[in-house]
């Protein structure tokens, strides 16, 4: 980057820039444990500088001086992605946008919210609860995730069974392009609301959404034990069809309840079956109807266990810990799979028999998101200390994958990891209109580029499919207990 530019940056904006190797360093990565060997190899992840605006115009003049300097820009917010989303694939200044934020308007009668992107969600939770409001739905990152993080993002997580995606909450955004234009962009405007969703950063900044909110209701837990996953497939589809829908369902199989319980964190000291946890939401009728939907599923087949109402809320309240597993790592590689939940079944007993071949536990869990899909999460442990063992275990998370794609699913997110698999999550007609819409609005390719579209030529799709499959394959003949 120019060295001209980037001193006059840190002079505008003062504390609130910086070029110190140190701090700069601190957003080299995201949460998931990438050696440098490898990401070295692919991208530049270090910025050359990291700038935190604190409103729209500083979004924009920064946007201006990127775009006449042709200086990539990355944007991040919660950091709370695991695919180098918010990581920088080509250096450049890294915009960090967790200063924009707060409320600006609440709308009672229309049930809406004007929010600042890089509001968090439980902040926006705690600012509507003090009202006897609350947000529609919101991602189980939601203590680090923003609200614009997540519209850039797919957007699915609790609540969303209920209320839909969060672009079906979302009337209006405000978007800064790479040229530094500011829109407000509805479901009419050209561009319209859907093109920045699961955009991942690659086409502007939202600076602020206006979001459909709820009245904030009782709620009522449940956790039903299943046998086997065709059981617990048939106790989700008995609780879909119902006329109550759940706020939220979560599933959990057999090998990561063993493994919650030797960490001590099961729920319900369980160690065999499945275990599907259902949240109501809503008045006191329909949480009563919602209670006989429980009761009729489990008092009619025998092979439903439920478990106590006290150990349902418990679980309720650890809803934000879905990394505990990590505790007995050091880490944990997997792949969140976006999968036709009447495959789920199939889906587990193929990761079960991977887990045979390769001689390791797979744990999976997951919401169901919509009457039709889940998100999946299939993990196993690693130890990133030990750099070449952690790269062939890599190749298992690409195996992982193979067996969501048999079973009709694709990766959920993309950013650099999971770029090789674009050609899973679009078809071609598809993925050529989002080219389009990249090229459109984004000519000089300056926005978080190096991702989502294309994968990096090293990993480029046949590149990574050879390379991961002779990884597995070595993996499974001399990498037992790796
Ligand atoms: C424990 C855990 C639980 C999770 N649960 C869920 C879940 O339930 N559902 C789900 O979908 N995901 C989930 N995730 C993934 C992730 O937390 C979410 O996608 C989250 O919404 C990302 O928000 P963020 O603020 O951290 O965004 P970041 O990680 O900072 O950024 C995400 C992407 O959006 C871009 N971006 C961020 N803000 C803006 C902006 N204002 N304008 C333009 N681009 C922007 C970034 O460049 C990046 O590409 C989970 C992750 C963890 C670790």
């Amino acid at each position: 980057m120019n060295k001209e530019v980037l001193q006059q940056m840190v002079e505008k904006y003062g504390d609130r820039a910086t070029d110190s190797l140190f701090e700069r360093s601190l957003y080299a990565r995201d949460l998931a444990p990438v050696p440098n060997l490898l990401a070295n190899m692919l991208v530049k992840t270090l910025p050359d500088i990291v700038v935190r605006p604190e409103n729209t115009e500083e979004v924009a003049q920064i946007m201006q001086t990127a775009f006449q300097n042709n200086i990539p820009v990355t944007p991040r917010a919660g950091g709370s992605t695991v695919y180098f989303d918010s990581v920088p694939a080509k250096s450049g200044i890294l915009m960090d946008l967790n200063l924009i934020k707060g409320v600006t308007a609440l709308d009672e009668q229309k049930m809406t919210v004007k929010v600042k992107a890089g509001t968090t969600w439980s902040e926006l939770d705690d600012y509507l609860n003090n009202k006897g409001l609350a947000p529609k739905s919101f991602p189980s990152s939601a203590p680090a995730a923003t609200i614009g993080g997540w519209f850039c993002m797919m957007g699915y997580g609790i609540g969303s069974m209920k209320y839909g995606s969060l672009l079906s909450q979302v009337r209006s955004i405000e978007v800064v392009y790479p040229d530094g234009k500011i829109q407000q962009v509805t479901r009419d405007t050209d561009p319209a609301l859907d093109w920045f969703v699961s955009s991942e950063g690659t086409l502007g900044i939202i600076t602020e959404l206006e979001v459909e909110i709820r009245k904030l209701n009782k709620m009522k837990h449940y956790l039903l034990q299943l046998p086997d996953a065709d059981e617990m497939l048939a106790a989700m589809q008995e609780i879909i069809k119902a006329p109550i829908v759940p706020y939220n369902m979560h599933f959990t199989d057999q090998e990561c309840l063993k493994a919650m319980n030797a960490l001590g964190f099961s729920p319900a000291d369980m160690e065999t079956g499945c275990l599907i946890g259902i949240d109501y939401e809503g008045d006191d009728a329909e949480l009563q109807q919602a209670q006989k939907i429980i009761e009729g599923i489990a008092g009619a087949d025998k092979k439903v266990n439920p478990i106590p109402e006290e150990t349902a809320e418990l679980e309720w309240e650890e809803k934000f810990k879905a990394l505990r597993l990590k505790r007995g790592g050091p880490s944990v590689l997997g792949a969140e799979i976006w999968l036709p939940i009447t495959n789920l079944p199939a889906y587990l007993n193929d990761i079960s028999k991977m887990a045979k071949g390769y001689n390791l536990n797979l744990f999976s869990y997951g919401h169901v998101v919509t009457p039709e899909y889940a998100t999946v999460m299939t993990t196993f442990y690693a130890n990133e200390t030990q750099t070449i063992k952690y790269i062939f275990n890599l190749s298992l998370v690409k195996k992982i994958h193979d067996v969501g794609y048999r079973y009709g699913g694709c990766p959920y997110g993309v950013g650099v990891w999971n770029s090789p698999m674009i050609g899973r999550i679009h078809q071609v007609p598809e993925l050529k209109e989002l080219r389009k819409r990249k090229q459109t609005l984004d000519s000089k390719g300056i926005m978080n580029p190096g991702k989502v579209y294309r994968a990096p030529l090293l990993i480029n799709p046949f590149n990574y499919s050879m390379g991961m499959n002779v990884l597995a394959g070595v993996r499974k003949v001399i990498g037992k207990g790796w």
